[in-house]
């Protein structure tokens, strides 16, 4: 079987991310980048099905800006076997990427397509619902188990009241939950051995879909500043503060 992988590249997760000057989106300058987190756990969630003999191939396919090759070799150095990028400098919204997914998984035909929960950025939570759609192919979202053979899989979900455990066929849409594994780290030599795996570059005109955002970002605003916190020395100053001074008591 083959897996397909979505993964996005963000801003790290370790930055700290700041609005722009005008205020029309985070600022991107000279700002560390990195596979989304949730697209790490993907990745570790198809090597981890092939090192298990369930899959034999897995494509990973990411698109973005040229940069975005990076990812994909890090996404190779962890164990992927071959990347696609689709080369783009447009913005990039759910809808659009999803139908991007949509065309590559017509053609690569894998039996199963895992993409993350969300993006760290956009937050969207969108992809992998929009891509299941698209496709008509059954979804399993927020998955914190996977077990699949060759006719379906059982993905245990994280939801409200606890796991939901559900049965679909293949192919079929994933998406990733936090612990559904830790993501390795590459290797030095996995990482060289990566430089040499392929990664086929398209735009989305070689795919004929129509990636115009349908989304206008209106404005982007900082949270508002939290006050600082004092200590206080007993209970009964406590009391009086809530009583006196925030007045919620
Ligand atoms: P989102 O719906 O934006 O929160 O993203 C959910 C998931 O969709 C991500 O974790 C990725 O697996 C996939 N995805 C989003 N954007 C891209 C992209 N530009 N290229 C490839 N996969 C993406």
């Amino acid at each position: 079987m083959k897996l397909l992988v979505a993964i996005k590249r963000t801003i790290d997760y370790n930055v700290k991310v700041r609005v722009n000057a005008d205020n029309t989106d985070v600022e991107l300058t000279n700002v560390k980048m990195a596979m989304n987190p949730f697209c790490e756990i993907a990745v570790e969630e198809a090597v981890r099905i092939k090192e298990s003999g369930v899959a034999d191939e897995i494509v990973v396919v990411s698109a973005g800006p040229k940069q975005t090759q990076e990812t994909l070799r890090t996404a190779l150095a962890m164990g992927a076997d071959r990347g696609i990028h689709i080369e783009t400098e447009m913005e990039l919204q759910p809808l659009g990427v999803a139908k991007i997914l949509k065309a590559v998984s017509e053609s690569e035909e894998p039996g199963l397509v895992i993409l993350g929960k969300q993006a760290i950025d956009d937050d969207s939570n969108q992809t992998g619902q929009m891509l299941a759609a698209l496709l008509d192919w059954p979804q399993a979202t927020f998955a914190s188990n996977i077990v699949l053979s060759d006719q379906g899989a059982e993905v245990t979900r994280e939801v409200d009241g606890g796991l939901e455990t559900i049965s679909i066929n293949l192919p079929a849409v994933v998406t990733t939950d936090l612990r559904l594994n830790e993501p390795r780290y590459a290797s030095l030599p996995n990482i060289m051995k990566a430089k040499k795996k392929p990664i086929e570059v398209k735009s989305p005109e070689d795919l004929d879909v129509d990636i115009k955002p349908r989304l206008i970002v209106l404005k982007v605003e900082e949270p508002a500043k939290r006050e600082s916190g004092v200590m206080v020395e007993s209970v009964a100053e406590l009391i009086s503060k809530l009583q006196n001074e925030a007045k919620v008591i």
